[in-house]
């Protein structure tokens, strides 16, 4: 609006002041516009029409005071740390009983390590882990197919997903699954500092905590980008491990439902951690056909907390 008040007021000093001159003398923009008036009336008509809708244009535009400004979110402690009572795996799933609860605290709440691919054990046990959802289509007929063959899983939800399916962690966490952080926005925690570490863990933390009244218990970094000191900062203030993966059978490439069966059963042992994503319908379709051979082949599956309960290293 200020631009245009300044073109005119511009034009008016022009059309007072005599820059133009005729061989016959000074000629203002006075003279100049009603002689174009007298040998072109239509374009003089159009340059009016346009005057006038260039001000009606202007006036109907919303004024600077009206405009919509974006709420600010407040903005949480850097340096918060989540009460936990134990180290990650040594609290207690909701779906666990006393006894076995009792067990993990005394077997493993001094002896986690920062950083899972795999455990050692004996038994022929292995933890599948479902990244970046919950989605609101592939997660529950996901959680269908885990439900019908018994498989428990884990879960690393993103808190941007999180907000608008709350309801399917709640879903998860009574199903007997867990769930683990894996930030907020899915940013590159190793390209972060320490504030912005504990923004995208803490933001998370909270989110899963109000939708399931759990508190997430491991952590995978988006893309397994993490630096050693970063780790530790998550085990110290967190509680959280890092958890990666043994077998990545990169599925977020839609390589096809038949090879990412082919590259997860071939990938598999006792002790492993298989990476997959629930965001990706056709890695939720190469499920039945992965989950029912390796059960075949005696695996029991067991989510992350129970895995490094086991490990035997
Ligand atoms: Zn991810």
């Amino acid at each position: 609006m200020w631009k245009l008040i300044k073109v005119s007021v511009f034009s008016l000093i022009l059309i007072d002041f005599r820059i133009w001159k005729g061989q016959n003398g000074h000629l203002t923009f006075r003279e100049l516009f009603r002689t174009l008036r007298r040998f072109f009336p239509d374009l003089m008509k159009f340059a009016y029409l346009s005057v006038i809708f260039a001000f009606a244009f202007a006036a109907c535009q919303k004024p600077a005071s009206l405009s919509v400004v974006a709420p600010t979110v407040p903005k949480p402690e850097a340096a918060q740390r989540i009460p936990l009572k134990t180290l990650a795996v040594g609290l207690p799933a909701p779906t666990w009983d006393a006894t076995k609860k009792a067990n993990l605290e005394s077997e493993t709440s001094t002896s986690i390590e920062d950083t899972y691919t795999k455990i050692k054990t004996s038994k022929k046990v292995i933890a599948i882990t479902f990244d970046d959802g919950p989605h609101p289509q592939n997660t529950p007929r996901l959680l269908d197919m885990l439900k019908d063959r018994g498989v428990k899983a884990t879960f690393f939800v993103v808190g941007n997903m999180v907000r608008y399916n709350p309801q399917l962690l709640r879903r998860m966490v009574a199903e007997g699954h867990e769930i683990g952080n894996h930030t907020v926005t899915h940013g590159t925690l190793s390209r972060m500092n320490d504030s912005g570490l504990r923004k995208e863990l803490t933001e998370a933390h909270q989110q899963i905590l109000a939708a399931t009244g759990v508190p997430p218990r491991c952590m995978r970094p988006p893309g397994g980008a993490i630096k050693a000191d970063q780790k530790q900062l998550m085990l110290r203030e967190f509680g959280y491990p890092t958890i990666l993966w043994s077998c990545d059978p990169k599925d977020w490439q839609r390589p096809g439902v038949d090879v990412v069966t082919q590259r997860l059963i071939d990938g598999a042992y006792p002790g492993g951690i298989l990476l997959v994503h629930d965001l990706h319908k056709p890695t939720v379709d190469a499920m039945p056909r992965t989950l029912d051979h390796l059960l075949g082949q005696g695996y029991t599956f067991v989510t992350i907390s129970e895995l490094i309960a086991m490990d035997e290293s």
